[in-house]
């Protein structure tokens, strides 16, 4: 069978596309180019004789109509005024791609699953590696943060760090988790007032010898705080411990060109680490279904080694990356939509997608300087990321609790959709949010401000939110 060669690609006829109405919309549009590209993927295959099976067209429009109906039962998780928990939605590019692939639906288990891509997620991951400066490393796609995690945390088990495993207290819960399973202690570290970890707390844990893994979160997934990298890495001058760095959901930010000194320095500090976690699907315009591990050295450990009468990736002269991954059947199609994304956005400084990751960020630093001179609101410190978080101002801490809440109910009414989360005392006490403390921790308000078009909506979204601030404070 004749197989077009890798990145090539059929030079846009004038087809589908010129065919559609003088001002298409964006939606017409697409359809075009995937009925385009669906047929140029067709042209690969031409000399088999057709497979294709019949379809019942009847039941099967009232089994996609029923779907669609069912997800009207859904937040509009799509649109600039959701900006609840970290969901931004695929770029069309890698909806598209993936759609694509799916008509293959290559197994990036091994190359005997697709050989395409396979290919593509190398490309694609060292882009990635690229990120954090590394060159040579090992790494690969998978099916999120919680798989990959493990995986780091796993290999960092069989290369002997076996005494314990620290991170903030504000880290992801799935770490707590993988060390559960990994049969190892788990050491949350104190943070300080901006959500980081506190670096003599840490100290005090590898000097007594309780702690051999390090992990430290860019951009925390409740706050978006970035942990001081940097004089982590320092930290390695006296003590030895392995370093893992969770950036599942800030990994890209060191693209933006508008993070504050501190924040930077902690991105740059990144390549020092022995592996690290970047997730696609948080920040990088893919579809759920897409984390991605990274590891510095290159080597394979022993750990990925098994006994399958099908399938022996060591036979291969340069086995797939995802030959050696802790999972197995892994879908080649997130790797084509993740490789396409990366075509027609690269990871550069000043390019289209770090134009957008920064365009949110900035609207983060407005809704922020916008709640300071709300005298009803008590925001934490400026966003590091892109997440604002803020307290509404109350007598008490079960009195402000429960105005967030309200806040949350009348924004919704206004379509305008955030999200809670619950900080212990220590984060807000220099805020000062309430005179009474009857509680322990306080139920606050949270913007995650992840698309480019939270800038040009930010107006909008003020407008609904003061809506809801004066509705919810009466
Ligand atoms: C989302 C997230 C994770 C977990 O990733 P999943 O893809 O949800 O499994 C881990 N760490 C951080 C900081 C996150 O934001």
């Amino acid at each position: 069978m004749r197989l077009p060669p890798d990145q090539t690609h059929p030079r846009m006829r004038p087809t589908a596309v010129s065919r559609l109405k003088r001002a298409p919309t964006a939606r017409q549009l697409e359809r075009a180019l995937f009925d385009e590209a669906l047929d140029a993927l067709a042209a690969g295959f031409a000399e088999l004789p057709s497979g294709e099976a019949a379809l019942p067209s009847e039941r099967l429009r009232e089994a996609l109509l029923a779907a669609a109906g069912r997800l009207h039962d859904s937040a509009p998780y799509h649109h600039p005024f959701y900006l609840g928990q970290m969901q931004k939605p695929p770029h069309p590019v890698a909806r598209l791609a993936y759609g694509l692939a799916l008509e293959l639906n290559p197994n990036n288990h091994g190359r005997d699953g697709g050989r395409a891509s396979v290919a593509m997620e190398a490309e694609a991951v060292a882009q990635l590696a690229a990120l954090f400066g590394w060159r040579a490393h090992r790494g690969h796609l998978c099916g999120g943060g919680t798989v990959a995690h493990l995986e780091a945390l796993w290999i960092a088990r069989e290369h002997g760090h076996r005494a314990g495993i620290a991170a903030s207290a504000q880290a992801h819960y799935c770490h707590a988790r993988a060390a559960g399973l990994l049969g190892l202690p788990y050491h949350p570290v104190a943070v300080d007032a901006r959500g980081r970890l506190d670096l003599g707390a840490l100290e005090r844990m590898l000097a007594a010898g309780t702690v051999d893994t390090v992990i430290a979160t860019l951009g925390t997934t409740a706050t978006g705080a970035v942990d001081p990298l940097a004089e982590i890495v320092a930290l390695r001058r006296r003590h030895r411990f392995r370093l893992h760095v969770d950036a599942s959901y800030g990994g890209y930010f060191g693209l933006a060109g508008n993070l504050d000194a501190d924040t930077r320095r902690a991105f740059e500090a990144a390549g020092a680490a022995d592996s690290i976690v970047v997730d696609p699907h948080k920040h990088g315009l893919q579809p759920y279904g897409c984390g991605c591990v990274l590891f510095r050295d290159a080597a394979v450990p022993a750990a990925y080694r098994h006994a399958s009468p099908y399938f022996r990736p060591d036979d291969d002269a340069a086995p797939a990356p995802g030959a050696h991954a802790l999972e197995c059947s892994r879908p080649g199609a997130a790797a084509v939509a993740l490789w396409a994304t990366l075509r027609l956005l690269p990871l550069v400084p000043g390019g289209a997608f770090a134009e957008g990751l920064a365009a949110g960020r900035a609207a983060a630093l407005s809704l922020h300087a916008a709640l300071e001179n709300d005298a009803r609101c008590a925001p934490l410190a400026p966003p590091q990321l892109d997440v604002v978080v803020w307290a509404m101002r109350a007598g008490s801490a079960r009195e402000a609790s429960a105005r967030a809440r309200a806040v949350l109910q009348a924004a919704q009414a206004h379509d305008l959709h955030l999200s809670l989360t619950e900080l212990p005392r220590a984060l807000l006490e220099p805020h000062a949010p309430v005179r009474v403390w009857d509680a322990d921790t306080l139920v606050c308000l949270r913007a995650c401000l992840m698309k480019p078009e939270h800038g040009p909506w930010l107006d909008a979204i003020l407008e609904r939110l003061a809506m809801a601030i004066r509705e919810a404070c009466g």
